[in-house]
């Protein structure tokens, strides 16, 4: 039986250029470049209220990262270093080799060295914190919004949230539709690149992970600003289509959680750049809205300009 010493060092000692000292020490010691802020941020999954029992390893490996590089990009944060700590119920190699793989994969994207952490027995538990820089004073952050800003949303949401209520027995997505809203949920991709794209461009931003009018409502309140969101401009993801219950579909789109797109306002002389990120990026990015004087509420309007009622937000089929 390996020692949880044996299993550091088989899968969670990899190289860590970027550190002046990664796994093996009491500390591992990081140095900032000249000029930068240092963002940190940690997320914590658990079996059972995270994700699902039997999840794929690899893949969890891999959203255990993903999460945490979305925070740092809704900030305008370059990723840079990792800490991994894990509960593990039993020293499964296969699992920790299929782990470390999925989570290795997506750092090295990223440009990410896992450069410390802490092992330990017990119920399924997976905790990344992750530290960034960004050049002073330029970080994205949620209080930024400025009436008259535009609203944009990169990508699409929705998929994460139809496939879990696919998983779970609520609706039937059929292939290859599933594949990809599954996908979605367990392996998300983090919009890494936009995030730095937008420092400079956007007044403020946040990323997906309660659902859009949720995260919104989190920008317009520490903004102090209200806003006006077209119903019919929000992205509709592929995946809605093969959802024969539309009304739910769309309720998915506007208040489910976990799809990790970014939510940011800019002022409208940025509509010109940012069309060059989205096409140097290849990731669509799509103006939903307004930012406007007073109470920090978003009505959503139809294409008429009349006001709809908001679906529920926080409804348990994403929870
Ligand atoms: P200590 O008892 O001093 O906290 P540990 O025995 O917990 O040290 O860990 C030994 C080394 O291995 C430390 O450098 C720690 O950061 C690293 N480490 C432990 N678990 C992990 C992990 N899951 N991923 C990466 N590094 C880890
Ligand atoms: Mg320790």
């Amino acid at each position: 039986m390996a020692s949880e010493f044996d299993l550091i060092k088989r899968y969670f000692s990899r190289p860590a250029p970027s550190a002046v000292l990664g796994v093996g020490d009491d500390c591992a010691l990081v140095q900032a470049r000249p000029g930068m802020t240092l963002a940190m941020t940690t997320d914590m999954l658990l079996e059972g209220t995270h994700f699902r029992a039997g999840t794929d390893a690899r893949r969890l490996g891999h959203k255990s990262l993903a999460v945490n590089l979305s925070d740092l990009a809704a900030m305008g944060a370059d990723p840079r270093w990792a800490l991994l700590s894990l509960a593990l119920p039993r020293a499964d190699e296969s699992w920790l080799d299929a782990f470390a793989g999925g989570f290795y994969g997506l750092a090295g994207r990223c440009g990410v060295d896992l450069i410390g952490g802490d092992t330990t027995r017990g119920p399924l538990a997976i905790s990344v914190t992750l530290i960034g820089e960004v050049p002073a004073g330029l970080a994205l952050r949620r209080d930024g919004a400025q009436a008259g800003d535009d609203i944009w949303i990169s990508g699409a949401t929705g998929e994460a949230a139809l496939g879990l209520a696919h998983l779970s027995g609520r609706i039937d997505i059929v292939e290859p539709f599933r594949s990809g809203c599954i996908e979605r949920l367990e392996a998300p991709e983090p919009r890494v690149d936009l995030g730095g794209r937008l420092r400079g461009l956007a007044n403020s931003a946040i990323d997906v992970s309660d659902g859009l009018l949720a995260d919104l409502g989190h920008i317009l309140e520490q903004s102090g600003a209200g806003a006006d969101v077209w119903v019919e401009q929000i992205p509709r993801p592929p995946g809605m289509v093969a959802c024969a219950d539309q009304a739910l579909a769309l309720e998915c789109v506007t208040s489910g959680g976990d799809d990790y797109e970014l939510l940011f306002t800019a002022p409208p002389h940025a509509r010109g750049d940012l069309a060059v990120v989205s096409a140097d990026l290849g990731l669509a990015l799509t103006r939903i809205g307004s930012i406007v004087a007073g109470e920090p509420v978003a009505v959503l309007r139809d294409a008429g300009g009349n006001s709809i009622p908001v679906p529920r937000p926080g409804f348990d089929h994403f929870r």
